[in-house]
């Protein structure tokens, strides 16, 4: 039985040796910092992670209640929190930036197989711009999309006077270690990634007057790709495609609350699409 996450349990000093001796280290400084007012009370309000066992924070020793029994048809999940994460989860809280798959192990054994659960995961078609097939991503990275598509809009419209009418990519949730490290689990695997291909305009509104700037060609439907567009052409129409994708890049780079990870052709196995997930940590690189 694991605990809910986010629950916050009050313990007198009598129980935290045998706490204490139950986590790990990820757990220890979640502790130490979450101590609001030790040398007042003795009590510290604690975040526990799902790692934590129900018999480790006995409810019966702290609040009176029976501990729930763990039963058979009740198995503990495979992979919670690691160290490594529950450090970043930990710092990424500190400083307002908490996310839901921020605690999630993410690392593996050399030879172990990655396993996922794809129960969490809803189905995404888009909001504000469609996707050209829909995606299973983890609620949390829903929201994440959402700020995207609404950021995308407001690029398109600036260097072309319209939003695209479809956003293509290659996929969303996939159970697979990293490309690099067979001992650290994908983001995809989380259903916490996406990769972009590119985007798919309409014709432009006959009634809407037309962008000064905007080559006449580009009246009509047209598509913007990174493999094809990412680095400028000879002519107008794809040296404006690739000042669109980039003014997105910038875009996003600037913006701290759509995606941590954002990788773009200058990285090795990404010349034709954007990577962008919400790994615990920030790594930006187009
Ligand atoms: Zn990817």
């Amino acid at each position: 039985m694991r605990l809910p996450r986010r629950a916050a349990l009050f313990f007198d000093v009598s129980t935290f040796d045998t706490y204490m001796k139950s986590l790990g280290s990820a757990a220890l400084v979640r502790v130490l910092v979450k101590c609001t007012a030790p040398f007042l009370s003795l009590s510290c309000a604690l975040a526990p992670s799902p790692g934590i066992s129900a018999t480790a924070l006995d409810p019966a020793q702290t609040t009176g209640q029976p501990a729930p029994q763990a039963t058979a048809e009740q198995p503990e999940p495979a992979r919670q929190e690691g160290w490594r994460e529950g450090l970043w989860a930990t710092w990424n809280s500190l400083r307002g930036d908490e996310y839901a798959l921020d605690a999630h192990g993410r690392f593996l054994e050399p030879g172990e197989r990655p396993e996922c659960d794809s129960e969490e995961l809803v189905r995404h078609g888009g909001q504000a711009l469609r996707y050209g097939s829909a995606v299973y991503v983890h609620p949390a990275f829903r929201e994440r999309l959402l700020r995207f598509e609404q950021v995308v809009t407001e690029v398109a419209e600036e260097v072309y006077g319209r939003a695209p009418t479809r956003l293509r990519h290659a996929g969303a949730f996939s159970c697979r270690s990293t490309r690099k490290r067979s001992t650290r689990l994908s983001e995809h695997a989380l259903g916490n990634a996406i990769d972009v291909m590119g985007f798919d305009f309409g014709a432009a509104p006959r009634k809407s007057p037309p962008l000064a700037s905007l080559p006449k060609a580009l009246r009509r439907p047209f598509q913007v790709r990174v493999a094809k567009h990412w680095h400028q052409g000879s002519s107008a129409e794809a040296a404006l495609h690739s000042h669109f994708l980039r003014m997105l890049a910038a875009r996003l780079e600037d913006r701290e609350d759509v995606f941590r990870v954002m990788i773009g052709p200058s990285q090795r196995d990404h010349h034709d699409h954007f990577h962008f997930d919400m790994s615990p940590w920030r790594y930006v690189r187009f």
